[in-house]
């Protein structure tokens, strides 16, 4: 009888085992699977950041200039308001930059979906400013010679995010990443083709 008891309880303990077992691996699963959704959350929030409505607008204030070759005036409000929207999309860079480096460790250094989302989003915007910034910076120098621009650190936190996403683009895309790495080249960027053109008359006392 004792035998029987033993062998029951035994029995028992083992079923026990089994379902707690069953239990932890589905609650590791589940909260696996939890942590991939909120990884992919960053990446989406971090994109964001590049189509908000501020980068909206300092899109739109740098991309005309840029696109039509266009100069900035050295008198008014232009040349602030330019430095502004240009100082705003590089932070905003800066942003998605340090967002991937934190996501890119907590996946080991190994780029996972969540990363090669992120990747996809942002390299089209990465592209485009590896040109706008570059043109930029040199009509704004031109545009006051005396007033140096300093944004040696946060142009090296894009350069940083242009190298990273080398890694994980496709060939062609890789070949246009490498373009343009800095202002004693051109790229094959529209702009290039475009006749400057001089600066709009000077507004004073202007919105930013
Ligand atoms: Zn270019
Ligand atoms: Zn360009």
């Amino acid at each position: 009888m004792e035998g029987k008891i033993e062998l029951l309880w035994r029995g028992a303990t083992v079923a026990s085992c089994l379902i707690a077992l069953a239990a932890l691996r589905f609650s590791q699963q589940a909260s696996r699977k939890q942590h991939q959704i909120t990884r992919f959350g960053i990446a989406r929030d971090l994109h964001a950041v590049l189509i908000n409505d501020s980068a909206r607008k300092a899109r739109h204030r740098l991309g005309c200039l840029h696109w039509q070759n266009k100069s900035i005036s050295g008198e008014g409000e232009e040349r602030s308001e330019v430095m502004s929207a240009y100082f705003a999309m590089l932070w905003a860079f800066e942003h998605v930059a340090s967002g991937r480096e934190l996501l890119l460790k907590d996946s080991g250094n190994e780029p996972d979906a969540a990363v090669l989302f992120l990747d996809r989003m942002i390299t089209v915007h990465v592209l485009e400013y590896i040109c706008t910034f570059h043109e930029i910076k040199k009509k704004l120098t031109e545009s006051d010679t005396s007033d140096e621009v300093f944004d040696g650190a946060y142009t090296e936190s894009f350069v940083a995010l242009r190298e990273a996403l080398r890694e994980t683009a496709d060939d062609p895309t890789r070949r246009k990443l490498e373009n343009h790495t800095n202002n004693s080249e051109s790229c094959r960027c529209a702009c290039h083709r475009v006749t400057p053109r001089p600066a709009d008359p000077p507004r004073y006392g202007a919105a930013a």
